[in-house]
């Protein structure tokens, strides 16, 4: 699966339908939850006949309106957050399960759309939706080109609202597959604060200077989105502001790791990395801490996505003692976070710190990878695929007003 992207440019009467379609969508979300707490839906089919009762009930005259499809789609996201509530239980991790929530209103929010409900135009410029809430026809920016792919080809379309506007995602049936000349070199991959990452060559790579000014610049949109008053315009203008803030920093970051994944994996044979917990990552409170936790996150994926593409193993291991242990004879050397290289008293080995770490996590994948030869496919930890498109038309396409022909 791959998935393109493009903005929509309509009108705002049109924005507003579109509205309509996503709050529709969580709508019949949330009433499958509530339907399963009252005990109405105990399968994933009887959350498909369910979709059929809330589109009967008079009182929710909207639920009809959205396609039938879509509305299924949105019955699966329900049963998908039951399922995983059920797998945790099951699974006996220890402190949250979680139950699943009703889901609020937020700007970020989308409504997923199968193989009906829209139509793309001949030329493939334009997008209609033809469901109850009568969107109408949207232009499509973006760079990319839909004419490559056969029309059931797309799988799914997804209306996504962020919070410089309304895209469309296009999830296309396709397997990407690029080949790649052996390298001979495998490498593993240590990350830090000091640098975004190091390898077990002792490159190192540093986090790239934008993560500091973007640091800034959200912190100072908080501060003056904190000082505005509630429920008055001008907070609503600089909650919109930071969150294109957010958007566009998100965006950058991505761009970076992306290439450099790519890069990684086009150069190598083999790449280990931690396995980091993700839970963990999202707990710190430190906003520079956690600009690059997420950028590693985004790293991490997209290393497994082009491992996919380009056929090279990508091995995530047991993060545990990887820095205190000794690289060379494998003696337990015990250090504090400040002490920036690593000494053995024992062989007398000496090397940088992190070096040293990614020697480690690189031995240690390599001894998992010896064990289970014969398995090809390489964890991918995500169900949902990468974004390759990100919106290269910003300055284009922020909700322009088009005047409606009426
Ligand atoms: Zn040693």
């Amino acid at each position: 699966m791959i998935v393109y992207e493009s903005k929509l440019e309509g009108t705002q009467s049109q924005y507003g339908q579109l509205d309509a379609a996503i709050r529709t969508g969580r709508f019949v979300r949330n009433s499958m939850i509530r339907a399963w707490i009252d005990g109405q839906i105990n399968s994933r089919n009887d959350a498909y006949k369910y979709c059929k009762v809330l589109a009967d009930n008079p009182e929710f005259p909207w639920a009809k309106q959205l396609n039938s499809m879509a509305r299924q789609a949105h019955a699966e996201r329900a049963w998908a957050a039951i399922e995983r509530f059920y797998r945790n239980c099951q699974a006996k991790i220890p402190e949250k399960k979680g139950f699943p929530k009703f889901k609020k209103y937020q700007v970020r929010d989308s409504v997923e759309y199968k193989t009906s409900g829209w139509q793309l135009s001949e030329d493939r410029r334009y997008l209609s939706f033809t469901d109850g809430f009568k969107a109408g026809n949207f232009k499509l920016w973006g760079s990319r080109n839909l004419h490559y792919y056969q029309l059931n080809q797309i799988k799914r379309v997804r209306v996504v609202r962020r919070h410089d506007g309304y895209y469309a995602q296009f999830l296309i049936d396709y397997k990407r597959e690029e080949n790649k000349e052996l390298t001979g070199s495998q490498i593993g991959l240590d990350v830090g604060l000091n640098h975004f990452l190091t390898d077990s060559f002792g490159n190192k790579v540093d986090n790239p200077r934008f993560f500091r000014k973007d640091e800034r610049k959200i912190k100072r949109l908080q501060r003056r989105l904190s000082k505005t008053k509630k429920g008055s315009k001008n907070r609503a203008k600089a909650r919109n502001k930071l969150g294109r803030a957010h958007l566009k920093v998100s965006r950058r970051r991505n761009d970076w790791v992306c290439k450099l994944a790519q890069r990684v994996i086009q150069s190598n044979d083999l790449v280990a990395i931690e396995n980091l917990k993700v839970r963990n990552l999202v707990k710190n409170h430190c906003l520079a801490k956690s600009i690059s936790d997420a950028a590693w996150y985004r790293f991490r994926e997209w290393l497994e996505y082009f491992g996919v593409v380009y056929g090279v193993p990508v091995i995530a291991v047991n993060p545990s003692y990887t820095s205190q242990n000794c690289s060379n004879c494998g003696q337990k050397v015990v250090k504090t976070l400040s002490t920036r290289t690593h000494k053995c008293p024992h062989c007398g080995y000496i090397a940088d710190r992190d070096e040293n770490a990614a020697i480690n996590i690189l031995k240690s994948a390599l001894k998992e990878w010896s064990t289970t030869v014969g398995r090809t496919e390489c964890q991918v930890s995500r169900e949902i695929p990468l974004c390759l498109v990100l919106e290269t038309d910003k300055s284009k396409g922020t909700q322009r007003k088009r005047k409606s022909k009426k």
